[in-house]
């Protein structure tokens, strides 16, 4: 029989999906895949049903209507300090995944280098790997996650294409300062470096942490391809509704990517989402807010609970260190069933986003319900009891 493509010898499951869908099998309270459980907000689920009478149902232009492009161009402007244009400067995507994987193959050739800091979201080596490329991995030192700047400098003189940002960053919760940025800025312009970020935490953001967008920085917008979605901000995760914001000059040509990998995103859900973009100042101060207490109860509870963590700055993902019950001997993955099956609680091992052997760490999504993250907590204090009487049969495994 034909051979399927060398490439994907590197794929396996996505561990988050997994973990959801043994989470599922096991009803176990679904702290992996972060998505909401709650409700996007009434104007959008208004509209909705509005576009289900009044339409739109074909196709929208490519690149995203013209009405949704203009109030994403209205509230990016207005966040990011830059004067951006719905005619030229954005492509609507399905999703900041498809986003990023346009963003990449719209930069590289195969053969080139891309810098993904070591802790990812693990679909950036994914996108690299897709589009030919090789990535030059640069460690994220815990517990701040900061880099180091003779590491990341050696790294650019690789030569790389790109580099990838993730800010606020999934999954170590880290916020970059303005001046990490103008650090990477700096390196970028030496180096003529494409710089692709993902921001779709850019509204999660606790105080005093403040989100930079880096095409903001001076000079960077020409070099910078902004991937964000509406997923996180308007909980909307099933959506599918992102976007790339850039210059010209790459929108062009990521336009015509995005239109061969997907033609466009769904046409009545960009309708629906307009009311979000259209939200006043106050509902991402709501939204900031509504976070920073869900981040405050179930630190809160995870400290009750007795257990070690790294308190995020932004987004909404907590690590939580293990290595007092696996001893670094248990693999994560087997913990993180373990968990399932026996506390309910289902985690994303922290294997997964290190290219580095890291063993000891998994990560908890915090974007619940009060009700939801109270059980999840009660359950976790149940962890160190039940492990005590189960760590014979697992660790003699
Ligand atoms: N970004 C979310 C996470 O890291 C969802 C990932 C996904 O499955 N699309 O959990």
């Amino acid at each position: 029989m034909p051979k399927v493509s060398k490439r994907l010898d590197f794929f396996t499951e996505s561990i988050i999906r997994k973990m959801t869908r043994i989470s599922n099998q096991y009803g176990a309270i679904n702290l992996s895949q972060g998505y909401p459980d709650f409700d996007p907000p009434k104007e959008l689920l208004k509209e909705l049903k509005k576009v289900a009478k009044e339409g739109p149902h074909q196709y929208e232009i490519t690149w995203g209507s013209e009405e949704f492009r203009k109030a994403l161009a209205k509230k990016q402007s207005k966040f990011m300090g830059i004067d951006i244009d719905p005619y030229t400067d954005i492509v609507v995507s399905c999703g900041s995944t498809e986003a990023m994987m346009v963003a990449m193959m719209t930069a590289c050739e195969p053969g080139d280098k891309v810098i993904v800091f070591s802790p990812f979201y693990e679909n950036y080596v994914a996108d690299v790997v897709l589009s030919g490329a090789e990535p030059i991995y640069v460690p994220l030192n815990p517990p701040n996650f900061n880099f180091d700047k003779d590491e990341l400098t050696r790294a650019f003189e690789q030569k790389p294409k790109a580099i990838i940002i993730c800010n606020p960053s999934n999954p170590t919760g880290k916020v970059f300062t303005k001046e990490e940025l103008q650090f990477i800025a700096d390196l970028a312009e030496k180096h003529d470096t494409f710089v692709i970020t993902d921001e779709v935490y850019e509204h999660i953001v606790m105080k005093p942490n403040k989100h930079v967008y880096f095409a903001s920085l001076k000079g960077m917008f020409e070099r910078t391809i902004s991937c964000s979605s509406l997923s996180k901000t308007y909980a909307i995760t099933g959506w599918r509704l992102g976007y790339i914001i850039g210059p010209s000059y790459i929108i062009d040509k990521a336009r015509t990517v995005h239109d061969f990998l997907t033609v466009g995103a769904a046409s009545p859900l960009q309708k629906a989402a307009i009311p979000g973009l259209e939200m006043p100042d106050k509902y991402y101060e709501d939204l900031q807010e509504l976070y920073t207490k869900k981040r405050d109860l179930f630190i809160k509870g995870l400290d009750e609970a007795g257990l070690k963590f790294i308190t995020p700055q932004g987004a909404y993902y907590v690590l939580v260190d293990i290595s007092e019950f696996t001893g670094g001997k248990i693999a994560d993955v087997e913990f993180c069933e373990w968990m399932i099956k026996e506390v309910g609680v289902a985690a994303v091992p922290g294997s997964s986003f290190f290219k580095e052997p890291v063993n000891h760490l998994i990560r908890l999504h915090f974007a619940k319900k009060t009700e939801t993250l109270k059980d999840a907590v009660d359950r976790l204090k149940t962890l160190r009891d039940k492990w005590n009487k189960n760590n014979i049969d697992i660790s003699t495994k």
